[in-house]
């Protein structure tokens, strides 16, 4: 099985995506994170990505695929893609891979969060160092301030978490990938779930939408 998340940076993808890639053992797929491992490595793509990831930017859809399809080339697990695809051109090439490996998409869940609750998110969001589990002050504080509850190790703000980062990725989002509901609402595999819920309702929505799997 294969599952796209779609929605606003800030709409729950990063939190749900680890949810249900462990409740369905799929791989989940992060190109945000896989660009934030190379940039903390400094790697030459990390190098070559982090002006984009700073002002809020998509990295070139041609750099991106390259990345990802020497990621995923041996992957034999069904995938959770979160962040992907982010452009119409993105999708399709997606499509192409699928279809060249004999795959198809199973789902596409769009989590469906109003703009100016993402925003409001976005702004309270904590990342742990660690292990990247997400919190936010507001409404999913750790119990001890700056620590993670999981590993302890210490909370950080993300570069693009930053104020003047959040209404370009915002703008980004509309632009480039909104018109990615379109592509997928006429696949017949679009389902869409209220993502203004808690995390945890949010959660039992989707599983629900994979009755007896999830
Ligand atoms: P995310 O963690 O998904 O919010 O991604 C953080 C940043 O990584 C984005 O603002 C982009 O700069 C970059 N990025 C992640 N995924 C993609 C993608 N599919 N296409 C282009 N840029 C991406």
């Amino acid at each position: 099985m294969n599952i796209i998340l779609l929605g606003y940076p800030g709409s729950g993808k990063g939190t749900q995506a680890k949810v249900l890639s462990q409740k369905l053992g799929m791989f989940h797929v992060s190109t945000g994170d896989i660009f934030r491992e190379e940039l903390a490595k400094k790697t030459p793509l990390g190098v070559e990505v982090a002006g984009y990831l700073s002002a809020g930017r998509l990295v070139p859809d041609k750099l991106v695929l390259e990345v990802l399809k020497a990621r995923l080339g041996a992957e034999t697990r069904g995938l959770l893609f979160d962040g992907f695809p982010r452009t119409v051109e993105q999708a399709e090439s997606l499509d192409a891979w699928f279809e060249s490996r004999g795959q198809s998409i199973d789902a596409v869940i769009f989590l469906n969060v109003p703009e100016a609750e993402v925003a409001r998110r976005l702004g309270a969001r904590r990342t742990c160092s660690g292990c990247g589990k997400i919190y936010n002050v507001i409404t999913n504080p750790p119990a001890k301030e700056g620590t993670c509850d999981v590993c302890a190790k210490p909370l950080l703000t993300r570069e693009d978490d930053k104020p003047e980062v959040i209404a370009r990725r915002i703008q980004v989002y509309k632009d480039q990938t909104e018109p990615l509901l379109a592509y997928y609402r006429s696949s017949g595999v679009f389902r869409e779930a209220d993502g203004s819920l808690a995390p945890e309702d949010v959660a039992g929505k989707v599983a629900a939408m994979f009755p007896g799997k999830a």
